[in-house]
């Protein structure tokens, strides 16, 4: 932590579509964590400022709900254009702060756009239903109306696509929302919000407040803030899904993953191994989608075990930002340490290393190798904890059913895939595996904005998911009219 007299660029809130600055006496440095170098300080905003931007917010959204829905559309589809058009501006501050390769960032820039298009429909998603005969002379219909003001949380492994996850549909239905990016990655946010200016949205329908747990606090504690979206940690999203919902809010807490991967013997093993490469190394491992633990088939796991050593050896490491660069840096210095401590964790526990990738760790940022480890078995805490880095563990399995018992034992429930060339092994994975998120010959289920997001077991805590239909029914509330218009008398 450093003091506020400093050289570097310090954030300011977004309140009331203004920059103020924050109130607090506490920064935080913000690193690139490819270089190591200091590119902003961010603010750790204080309670009383949750409560001024939640004030600010609940004004706003007395008169945004009013705004008629195809309005609101309207400045979405504004939006959309002005974020396609700043796309590399966008991608390379992702690069910037969280890692990621230029490529990676591209995409991501593209799920958070997909996320603004699907809120664009809004007009047909607040649709409601109704029946016109439920008793003689009567019907009913069921409306549906915004909540208030919803309070978002972010984490640090996805800058855009997460908050996009939450406040393009929360505002397309008509809430107001504060925002809480994450402090280790708040630069693209800024970004986000000034084209929510440019695209026309009023001032106060969308707030950022950055900071940590005091500002986390503050949101799970305003009684003006009737709905909490969280995306992180499974310790984190458990405390915001208990205050939250002692606080008599809705919640939806996305949480950690232990994602398990598949491959049988008739898979395509170059392809299995491709997309477990991009699955287990991209981002630096650091996806709630990454591919963790493959347990693959004994008839091919000599082979399997090989070619994924030798596509790991290929991987090019290094700034994000450079051609050829496949996997950039985990996030700080203390991930770096617990990476490290996790290989020699699995070591120490009886796995076998495959590839180390202690060995190509590089001192101009928080860098890790690729690192496999086979032999592993679910009593070991290299299969059990979300390491969240560049580390993938490999246990062979004698058939399917085997391979599935071990995914079921995860506690988590994220995403799981499977390679095979047979249908009905995929009938028998998709019926019996733990996962709210399933891949079939390819390395990262994630499912496009239209449909949920939907984590299972401690990857989920709450009802409705984010994205898809549940965004609509979780951004909104219902009123059902039951009327009776008699019908005229004609005599
Ligand atoms: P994190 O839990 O450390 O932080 C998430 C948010 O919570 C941040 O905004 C942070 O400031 C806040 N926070 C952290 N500690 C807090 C505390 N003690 N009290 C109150 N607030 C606190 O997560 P992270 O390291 O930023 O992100 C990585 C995690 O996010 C991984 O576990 C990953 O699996 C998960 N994740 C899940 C999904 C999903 O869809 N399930 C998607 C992306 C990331």
């Amino acid at each position: 932590m450093a003091e506020v007299d400093t050289q570097v660029r310090k954030l300011k809130n977004f309140v009331n579509g203004e920059w103020v600055e924050s109130k607090t006496a506490t920064y935080e440095d913000v690193y690139n964590p490819a270089t190591k170098e200091v590119v902003a300080q961010v603010p750790l905003s204080t309670k009383e400022e949750v409560d001024q931007a939640t004030e600010i917010a609940q004004k706003a959204f007395e008169e945004w709900k009013n705004v008629p829905v195809q309005k609101r559309a309207r400045i979405l589809f504004n939006y959309q254009q002005l974020l396609q058009q700043n796309q590399d501006e966008l991608a390379r501050l992702i690069t910037i702060e969280n890692g990621k390769n230029t490529n990676e960032a591209l995409g991501e820039v593209g799920r958070g756009i997909e996320n603004v298009e699907f809120a664009a429909g809004a007009p047909t998603l607040m649709m409601g239903d109704s029946l016109p005969n439920i008793a003689t002379d009567m019907e009913a219909t069921n409306y549906r109306y915004p909540i208030g003001v919803v309070g978002g949380i972010t984490p640090f492994n996805f800058p855009m696509m997460v908050p996009c996850w939450m406040f393009p549909m929360a505002i397309a239905m008509g809430n107001a929302f504060v925002l809480k990016p994450s402090e280790k990655t708040p630069l693209l946010t800024e970004k986000l919000a000034d084209l929510l200016n440019e695209a026309g949205l009023p001032k106060g329908v969308f707030n950022i407040v950055y900071g940590a747990h005091d500002v986390v606090n503050g949101i799970l504690d305003h009684p003006e803030i009737k709905a909490i979206s969280f995306v992180g940690s499974k310790p984190v999203g458990e405390y915001v899904y208990k205050r939250g919902s002692e606080n008599l809010k809705r919640v939806q807490a996305l949480t950690g993953a232990k994602n398990h991967t598949t491959v049988l013997n008739d898979a395509d093993l170059d392809q299995a191994v491709k997309d477990t490469i991009a699955s287990a190394f991209g981002s630096a491992g650091e996806r709630c989608m990454a591919c963790s633990v493959v347990t693959v088939e004994d008839g091919v796991a000599d082979d399997f075990i090989a070619k994924l050593k030798e596509a790991a050896d290929n991987v090019k490491m290094g700034n994000g930002m450079d051609d050829g660069v496949f996997l950039g840096p985990v996030i700080r210095e203390e991930n770096k340490q617990r990476t490290l401590d996790y290989i020699e964790t699995g070591e120490k526990e009886g796995a076998k290393l495959v590839r180390d990738g202690r060995k190509d760790e590089n001192e101009d940022g928080y860098f890790v190798g690729p690192t496999i480890f086979e032999g592993v078995s679910t009593d070991m805490k290299i299969w059990q904890d979300e390491i969240f880095a560049p580390v993938l563990s490999v246990i062979r399995v004698s058939h399917l059913k085997e391979a599935v018992e071990v995914a079921n034992q995860s506690e988590f429930a994220n995403g799981a895939c499977l390679f095979t060339s047979n249908a009905s092994s995929i009938r028998y994975f998709r019926e019996n595996i733990d996962a709210g998120m399933m891949g079939i010959n390819l390395g990262v289920p994630a499912p496009m904005a239209f449909f949920p997001f939907s984590g299972w077991k401690s990857s989920f805590y709450g009802t409705l998911h984010a994205n898809g239909k549940d965004s609509v029914d979780f951004y909104t509330r219902k009123k059902v009219v039951t009327a009776r218009y008699k019908t005229p008398d004609f005599e």
